[in-house]
């Protein structure tokens, strides 16, 4: 018994080093993945509840040399750990800013783009806030481009863990036309109060509830109390994961603002995105 336990410490450990030793090798490779162009952006549609599409979701991935296509699950919390996700989040704002205007260009002014933003990216903690904040803002403040077209996705977490740069960050946002998106909305512990102080325009659903809307019924009342509450402070809900019409109806019937999910389509690359067809509407 004794030889098994030790075989099975020396195993876990070989594991260990084994995860280690690829997340050592992945922080490296992302030092020229910018560089060398490894990056690209998917964008996903989001309709409203005639169908049109109104917003696109920008997703990166990464296609690594070797390593063929990697999703963010993957390293997007090593970039964190390393702080290189400032540099990337700089680069995804930049590209999110050119598909911009060409998805105005195909759809008119009013369609906006959402972003994914890591907390890391709006605390102090790697003394480079003010050159993201200040890029991001001056990205999306040109006068020309009118309406701002900008939605920030952050997630609970950075709402309960705020210092006082991310506080004036968020509220930063409000005087620039920029909207706030809560990612991932239910996974988290945020209680109302931090969702009342500040000004969140959207709340997403998140797909592992949506996911469940066919057949339990807990998931099927915590969308409709989702949904209602968010009316009731004047925040418009987006649900993701939508993947079937079952979904998509009860999500509908409880009053859902927006929709998000394979259903209507995949993330897809810039190109097809200009030409994803628009007036698919709901029945
Ligand atoms: P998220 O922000 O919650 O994005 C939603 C994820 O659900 C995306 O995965 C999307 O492809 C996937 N999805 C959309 N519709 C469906 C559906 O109907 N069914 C299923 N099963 N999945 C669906 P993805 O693209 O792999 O991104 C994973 C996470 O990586 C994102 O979760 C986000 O937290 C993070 N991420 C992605 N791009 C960026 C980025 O540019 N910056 C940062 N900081 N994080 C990013
Ligand atoms: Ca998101
Ligand atoms: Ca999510
Ligand atoms: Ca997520």
């Amino acid at each position: 018994a004794k030889q098994c336990g030790r075989d099975t410490v020396r195993r876990f450990s070989k594991e260990l080093n084994v995860a280690l030793l690829q997340k050592i090798e992945l922080i490296k490779d992302l030092r020229q993945a910018i560089t060398n162009k490894e990056f690209y952006l998917v964008y996903q549609p989001i309709v409203n509840r005639k169908g049109v599409v109104t917003k696109f979701e920008a997703l990166i991935r990464w296609q690594h040399p070797e390593k063929g296509l990697i999703a963010p699950d993957q390293f997007i919390r090593f970039a964190e750990e390393s702080g290189q996700i400032v540099q990337i989040g700089a680069w995804v704002i930049e590209e999110a800013k050119y598909a911009l205007q060409k998805i105005r260009q195909a759809y008119g002014r009013d369609i906006q783009i959402s972003v994914n933003v890591s907390p890391i990216q709006l605390s102090n903690h790697q003394g480079n806030t003010c050159d993201f904040l200040s890029s991001l803002l001056t990205t999306f403040c040109e006068p020309e481009q009118g309406k701002n077209g900008l939605v920030v996705e952050i997630t609970e977490h950075l709402l309960m863990n705020l210092d006082e740069s991310t506080r004036s960050a968020l509220l930063g946002f409000r005087e620039k036309g920029i909207q706030v998106a809560l990612d991932d909305f239910g996974t988290g512990y945020s209680s109302l109060a931090y969702i009342m102080n500040y000004d969140i325009d959207y709340l997403k659903i998140d797909k592992t509830f949506v996911q469940k809307l066919d057949d339990e019924s807990s998931s099927i009342s915590l969308c409709e109390a989702i949904i209602s509450m968010a009316h009731k402070l004047n925040m418009s809900v987006i649900a993701e994961g939508v993947e079937t019409e079952e979904q998509l109806d009860l999500l509908i019937e409880y009053g859902c603002d927006y929709l998000q999910g394979y259903y209507f389509s995949k993330p897809i690359l810039l190109g097809e995105a200009l030409t994803y067809c628009q007036d698919k509407q709901l029945k």
